[in-house]
């Protein structure tokens, strides 16, 4: 019997999703809408209003007067309160947020635990931002003039924003942006992707109750092509936050050329996962790595270790502990507290993993999986946990992101040579080390060309730098470093005597 998500949907009572233009909810202006088919069975779920240009227009202008009218210089307070009660909110309606996940990607229920990916997650991140908003300013400096010079620097709020978000971990990338614009004094015109609306629109109704002033967020929704990119081209969008494909991130730096934007860019990666020979424990190494690339979201999660570097001596058997990972994972319905991951976003993304799974056939020795799942699955974008071993660094399923559940095992034979493998890619997001030896471990994390870098295991904190090196991305959001990035820095100068002058 075929799945079907569409009693949830009732359950939900979901409504149709709209524009939030200067703190009205509305449709677009032509009424056009898109239509959200489910990834894991193809069932309508609903729709939502797409935004033409002139609602991109009347967005930016209602973030423009928010800006202007008080929000860059309202009370601190004021802006810590708001985040502490919007965190809190996220909180109390995390089971609500998960279910609307589930029918907008079809992230299972399931997976709600791990804490990256979880509502709890962002409503940390929130509070986390909520924290900067009274500590961090500019300074006052010695004078290199001498003592009757007044040298200071002055961090003012960046203006406004355009957010726009991918489709795989919302709450968390939702609040990753959101939340240190604001907290800056930055107002946000917000674009959720195409694959991902219900859940972002219900966060925003949340932020709204938490007493959001009219216009300081603004959503528009609808697909990249146009909405997107009336954003990204906008005169009077100071700068843009994008978090998607590397694709997208290099057309948004040409697009943004013309008005000089600042931007901030989240992109993908081929991370490795180096396995040295004293790992501590090569089926856990295994079980992390694999783990990543077929749990929860079927390796559609940017900073998956999708390249397992593996030393020869514990090659079989981390290869061996993989396929076990891969034949335990299970499929369908979301909302089954018994199903660990997910299908393929859409009917596009499944046709591009199909095609890289063929090419690696050529490239490696394909151990397992490989196929579209049928049956009962067949209505959906469902692809088995696929290990190519015995592939060389420079083929192309090592070095491409394929954004799905496909690992690539390259063997190593020494440090040496594990660290030119990592570093050979043109991305650089993340890494993760299995070693027992902790010098090696600081010695090899302090070479690699990337990010973030897990000894031993990985976790997301909501506190610490996260970004890419290389073509990964631009900048780094979370921790102090994210609300700096939505401030410009000011030099302010003054004699303090009339003959200095
Ligand atoms: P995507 O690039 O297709 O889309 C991302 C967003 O950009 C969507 O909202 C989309 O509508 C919008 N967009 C598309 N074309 C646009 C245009 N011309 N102008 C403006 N906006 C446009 O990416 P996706 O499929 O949603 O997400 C997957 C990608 O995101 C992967 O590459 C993944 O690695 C990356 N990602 C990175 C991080 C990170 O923190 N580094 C986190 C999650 C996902």
């Amino acid at each position: 019997m075929t799945i079907t998500v569409l009693p949830h949907r009732e359950a939900l009572g979901l409504k149709a999703g709209q524009l939030l233009v200067g703190g009205q909810w509305g449709p677009g202006r032509d009424g056009a809408t898109w239509t959200h088919h489910h990834p894991a069975t193809s069932e309508e779920i609903g729709e939502f209003a797409v935004a033409t240009a002139a609602d991109v227009d009347d967005a930016v202008a209602a973030a423009r007067q928010a800006f202007e009218g008080g929000w860059a210089r309202s009370r601190a307070g004021t802006r810590i309160s708001l985040l502490h009660r919007y965190a809190n909110l996220l909180r109390e309606h995390a089971d609500e947020l998960r279910a609307l996940q589930a029918l907008d990607n079809s992230v299972p229920l399931s997976f709600g635990g791990i804490y990256a990916t979880s509502v709890g997650a962002a409503a940390d991140v929130v509070d986390h931002h909520a924290g900067w908003v009274d500590k961090i300013g500019g300074e006052t400096l010695p004078a290199y003039q001498g003592g009757d010079h007044l040298a200071m620097t002055f961090r003012e709020p960046i203006g406004v924003v355009a957010a726009i978000l991918p489709w795989n971990a919302p709450f968390l990338l939702f609040a990753q942006k959101v939340a240190p614009a604001l907290a800056a004094g930055c107002t946000v015109v917000l674009k959720p992707s195409e694959y991902a609306t219900f859940s972002v629109l219900r966060m925003v109704e949340l932020l709204v109750e938490a007493g959001l002033p009219d216009g300081v967020l603004n959503v528009v929704t609808g697909p990249g092509d146009p909405v997107g990119e009336a954003l990204i081209t906008h005169r009077d969008v100071d700068k843009v936050s994008f978090t998607g494909s590397r694709a997208v991130g290099k057309h948004i730096v040409e697009a943004s050329a013309g008005t000089l934007k600042r931007v901030s860019l989240e992109l993908g990666g081929k991370s490795p996962a180096v396995v040295f020979s004293d790992a501590p424990n090569v089926g856990l190494a295994a079980m992390t790595t694999m783990g990543a690339v077929t749990l929860g979201l079927s390796g559609q999660a940017c900073v998956a270790n999708t390249r397992a570097l593996v030393h020869r001596d514990v090659y079989d058997e981390f290869i061996g502990a993989a396929a076990g990972i891969a034949a335990a994972v299970t499929y369908g319905d979301p909302f089954d507290p018994g199903v660990l991951s997910s299908p393929l976003v859409n009917a596009r993304q499944l046709e591009r993993v199909l095609g890289y799974i063929e090419q690696g056939k050529s490239e490696g020795r394909l151990v397992t999986g490989g196929e579209r799942l049928d049956g009962d699955l067949a209505n959906g974008n469902f692809v088995s946990p696929t290990i190519f071993a015995d592939v060389d660094n420079s083929a192309t399923v090592a070095q491409e992101e394929i954004f799905g559940p496909v690992l690539a095992v390259v063997p190593f034979d020494d440090e040496e040579e594990a660290v030119r493998l990592a570093n050979d890619t043109e991305y650089g997001l993340g890494a993760g080390l299995f070693t027992a030896d902790g010098q090696r471990a600081f010695r090899v994390a302090r070479r690699l060309k990337a990010g973030t870098i897990g000894i031993n295991g990985f976790q997301i904190e909501p506190h610490l730098p996260f970004g890419g090196f290389k073509q990964s991305g631009l900048g780094r959001e979370g921790g102090r470093s994210a609300f700096e990035a939505y401030t410009e820095l000011k030099s302010v100068l003054m004699p303090l005597t009339e003959e200095l002058m």
